[in-house]
């Protein structure tokens, strides 16, 4: 039997208005997560962006993200979420630079983490990533699950939080000590979405055989 504790990673995209409710969620339970964020997309005050399935999603504004992420962590998502991997290099570089520098000037923090936007990668973007200061790197295939990654610039996560197998996968992610789900708080367009997410948090915190862990601290002794 692994009786080692297993370390749970949770990380969420896109910097909207509903990730209060999902900071509430987590914080009543002491849950960790890091948010990926794409500072040049924040408006000062929050912004209607887009529609999924029959709800508004709006970004946070840059006046409301300090309060938001309180205590939480951020991560880089890139300056605008462009497909990287279609821009020139010196293009993709500025994205990848920029949307650290500014997120760390924001937070007045040291930003490790990136997601790749669209999860689109290559060789190249994982050199410029790397180059540019980030520790690891979020992509979003889930069919390869181990820890620690061949690659850190090629993290593939255990699933999205939608996963009907998601509590399956989180016991077989017992093997590699670590379990790792992603998503956006905007796909919980539902109250009993909100509901079921919420018995998840409750369901882990509660397991003795794992903790919460910062998913940059994964990554703190690689060089
Ligand atoms: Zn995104």
């Amino acid at each position: 039997m692994n009786t080692k504790i297993m370390t749970v990673v949770q990380c969420w995209d896109d910097g909207v208005t509903t990730d209060i409710r999902l900071t509430e969620v987590l914080r009543r339970y002491g849950a960790k997560a890091s948010f990926n964020l794409c500072f040049g997309l924040h408006e000062k005050h929050r912004s209607f962006r887009w529609r999924h399935r029959d709800s508004d999603v709006f970004r946070l504004g840059r006046d409301e993200l300090r309060g938001v992420y309180d205590g939480f962590t951020v991560a880089n998502h890139s300056m605008t979420h462009p497909r990287l991997d279609l821009l020139p290099e010196d293009e993709a570089r500025r994205e990848i630079v920029e949307g650290r520098e500014a997120l760390q000037q924001h937070f007045g923090q040291r930003v490790a983490g990136f997601a790749y936007p669209f999860g689109a990668h290559s060789d190249t973007l994982m050199r410029l990533v790397r180059e540019a200061g980030h520790t690891y790197a979020r992509t979003i295939e889930s069919d390869d699950y181990r820890f620690p990654p061949d690659d850190a610039m090629l993290f593939h996560p255990c699933c999205h939080f939608l996963a009907p197998d998601l509590l399956q996968r989180y016991e077989s992610a017992r093997e590699w000590g670590v379990f790792y789900f992603w998503g956006h708080s905007y796909e919980m367009v539902a109250d009993s979405m909100w509901d079921e997410f919420e018995r998840v948090i409750e369901t882990i915190s509660a397991d003795q055989g794992s903790r919460w862990g910062d998913l940059e601290a994964l990554f703190d002794d690689s060089a």
